[in-house]
Formats: C-alpha cells, structure tokens, sequence
C-alpha cells in the first residue's frame, strides 16, 4: 500500500477515543503533535575505509506521565513518520498498563545484517553521541526495538556513561544482565503477548491447549511468543519471517525451528517437509490465533476480508490499519490491540529501570509475577471498558490511555508557559 503513513493511524485512534470521552479539541489537540523530534545523520567509517552516512531519529512523543520511553529500530524502511507513529504509541502503552512513562522512539534508516559488527557499533555509539543531548534516565530512556538488541544496548549505555563521566545503567533498558539488565526482560514482550492470548481466549470460552496458532515473525517477538505459546500446549501450525514462511495443520516442530532462528538463520534455511508459504498467505490461515509480530501495516484493507483467524493478537506494533481493524471488528474477531498485548517488554524495561535506579536486583520469578500482575490487570481494565461503552479492544484501549495522558495534562496546570 503506497502512500501509507501509520502516524494518520495514530490521529485516527487518538481522535476517536477523545470522541467518545467527550472531549473538546481544545483538551488534546496537543496530544496530537510530538513534543520533540530530532533528526540526525550518522557518519561511518566502514571497514574498507569509506564514509558512509545513515539518517537517524529520535522523536519524544510525550513526557506528560513520565519520561520518554521507547525503543530504537535499525531498519532500512524507517522513517520520520513511522518514527513518530511508534512513539506515539509507546505513550499510549505505558498509560494503559499504568506505568509511568511519556513514550518516544528512536530509528536509524539501516539494514543491521549487512554492516559488520564494528560498523554496527561504531554506527550506535556515533548516534548515541548525537543523541545524547535529549536522553538519560530521567528525560527519555530507548530500548531494544526489530533490528536492534541487548548488546547494542550495552553500547549505548557506555557511550552514555562515557561522555557523562559515570556509569548510567538506567539510560537504557534490555540491557545484558551483566550490564545491569534485568532478568525476564529478553522474553517480557512474547510472556505478555502469551498472558494476553490466554487472557483473551479464557474471555472467549477457548483454550488455548490446542489451539492452532500463527506466528508471523521469527525475532524476540515472534519467537519467543510461539515458544512459550507452545509451552502453553498452543499448536504453532504457521510461523513466517523476512524470507518466507511454513505451514503445517498437525504442528510444527517448534523447538527445531527455534533453534534454526536463534542461530540467525532465515527460515527459507530451514529444511522442513511442511509446506512453504508466503507472508500473505500465513495471514490468512485458518487458525484460531493469528500473531503478526513482524511489522506495522500488515493487516490492510487489501487482505483483510481474506483474514481467517479467529482471535488476533497484536506483537507487533500498528500491524492493523485503522479501517481493517474496523472490518475485523464488525466481522466479530477479537483483536487484543498492540498498546496493550505487546506491553510486555516496556513493562519489564520499567522493572530494570526501576532495579538500576535503587541499584537492587529482583529474582526472574519476581520479575514475570509482576508482569502476570501488571499483564492481568490491563486486560481486565480493557475488557470490561469494551463491554461497558460496547467498543473493539482497542478502541477501550485508546480510551483508558487517552484519558490518562490528558488527565496527567490537566493534573500539570495546563500548558506552560
Ligand atoms: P526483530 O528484529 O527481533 O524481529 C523481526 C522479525 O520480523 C524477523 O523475524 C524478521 O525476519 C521479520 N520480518 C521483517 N520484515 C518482515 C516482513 N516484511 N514480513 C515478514 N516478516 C518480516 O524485531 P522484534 O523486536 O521481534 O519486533 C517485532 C515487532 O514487535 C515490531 O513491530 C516491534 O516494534 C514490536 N515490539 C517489539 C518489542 C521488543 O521488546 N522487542 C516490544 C514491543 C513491540
């Protein structure tokens, strides 16, 4: 889909909610705009000596329940309006699961797999260098994000640390445990997107014991979520990433395909009697839980009426378009929205931030009880919004957030100066 822009995603939600909290223009229109978007060109050295110069981003959404929080992608489709779409969306996550955090995020137009490790890391420690005037554990703290993982948050941490002149672990979270990383966060997201799926289909008279369920996407999202779906008793029959997908109604044999991934290696790899597909087809399997856990617009107005599964759960993030959602809605499929099933991860980032900044460390058990408290709670509050004002998931999702950040606005005073 040309000329497809999620941040028009982001309007469209955001004004809908505030429709139906009776809310005049006046009280959110800034909510609409980030608060602050940086742009910036990265220059490389590359190993055989030339200079190369990749364009990067950091965009604050909002900083009106906390400081900024969000990821960083290395991607070679970002851009500014995607940037700000998924910055806009981690404000709306913190708020729905209460945790207390703006939302912001970060991207450097880039394919990671192609630069060697040095150029990967001479490229994040030059973009934290750049970035470094508007982050920090107090004001706007990046993680993990598709192409990007605990080491490069290892890097971002020293470079930080380096030119602050003191070692600051809480600049970062998904950091290496070693680094001041906290345990359970390399599988927070796909435990949340897990306790969301089971959740929801408790809610639905199903179970998720032999359920069959597609994955699309093999990364930390994706893989981990089928891994501990399938620990559940969840029959993974699909799984797809970048190079394709396979298909089997009877099950895959998921811990062999893990294996195969976590090396990373594609699936087009992995030799396998299952049948090939491709990334469209497994969307439109009929299984009973669909998980996009790839990347946003994948859901469009283009394929959804070919949409066959009966619940979806969103890992990643905006993988529905506002009018396909619409569809699946009336259509009766139960999608548990991204701001609330992949919360997971942000929720945990909030765990370590919290164990750097009292410098004392929780158990893993700790840790994913407080999340399955955390995870639970948020769905409760979305499901019976639904129920009570008899919306989609997502649109009582929007409602609870979007209700917090201008309440946290009104709480402030209003605009200032
Ligand atoms: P990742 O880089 O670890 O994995 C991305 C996966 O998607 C890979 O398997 C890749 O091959 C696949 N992919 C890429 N392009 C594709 C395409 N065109 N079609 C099909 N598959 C494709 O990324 P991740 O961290 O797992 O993130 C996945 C999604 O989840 C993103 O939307 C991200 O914003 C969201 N998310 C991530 C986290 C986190 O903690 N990592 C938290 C919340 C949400």
């Amino acid at each position: 889909m040309s000329g497809y822009n999620p941040y028009d995603n982001v309007l469209a939600v955001i004004d809908n909610a505030a429709k139906l909290l009776g809310y005049t223009q006046q009280e959110y229109e800034q909510i609409k705009f980030p608060e602050r978007e940086m742009k910036v060109s990265v220059p490389v050295r590359m190993d055989d000596g030339s200079v190369k110069v990749f364009e990067g981003f950091r965009i604050q959404h909002s900083t009106l329940r906390g400081p900024a929080k969000g990821g960083i992608r290395f991607h070679p489709d970002v851009d500014v309006n995607e940037v700000k779409a998924l910055a806009a969306w981690m404000t709306f996550k913190c708020a729905v699961i209460g945790i207390p955090y703006g939302g912001a995020k970060g991207g450097i137009a880039v394919d990671p797999y192609k630069l060697s490790k040095t150029e990967l890391k001479n490229l994040t420690r030059r973009y934290t260098f750049m970035i470094a005037p508007v982050i920090g554990p107090e004001t706007d703290i990046p993680a993990p994000d598709v192409g990007s993982n605990a080491e490069v948050m290892g890097w971002i941490m020293d470079s930080y640390s380096m030119l602050m002149g003191y070692s600051a672990p809480g600049v970062v979270t998904g950091k290496p445990i070693g680094l001041g990383g906290s345990l359970g966060r390399g599988d927070a997201t796909g435990r949340g997107v897990t306790i969301t799926t089971q959740n929801l289909l408790g809610k639905l008279g199903m179970k998720l014991e032999g359920a069959s369920v597609a994955v699309q996407g093999m990364g930390n999202v994706g893989s981990v979520s089928a891994r501990l779906i399938s620990e559940a008793g969840g029959k993974i029959v699909a799984v797809s990433d970048v190079s394709g997908g396979i298909y089997d109604p009877e099950g895959l044999n998921f811990k062999e395909i893990l294996a195969h991934v976590s090396a990373r290696k594609l699936l087009d790899s992995y030799e396998t009697k299952a049948k090939r597909i491709g990334n469209q087809e497994l969307l439109c399997l009929p299984v009973d839980v669909l998980i996009p856990a790839a990347l946003e617009n994948q859901i469009n107005i283009d394929n959804v009426d070919k949409i066959r599964a009966k619940v979806i759960v969103e890992g990643a993030n905006g993988p529905t378009t506002v009018e396909a959602g619409e569809a699946l809605n009336k259509r009766g499929v139960h999608v548990a929205p991204d701001i609330l099933a992949n919360a997971g991860g942000v929720a945990v980032s909030y765990f370590e931030w919290v164990q750097n900044l009292q410098s004392f460390y929780w158990s893993e058990e700790e840790v994913n009880s407080k999340l399955q408290v955390l995870m639970d709670n948020a769905f409760k509050s979305v499901w019976e919004t639904a129920e009570e004002r008899k919306v989609s998931l997502r649109t009582a999702a929007y409602v609870i957030a979007v209700k917090k950040v201008v309440e946290a606005l009104s709480l402030r005073g209003g605009i200032w100066p």
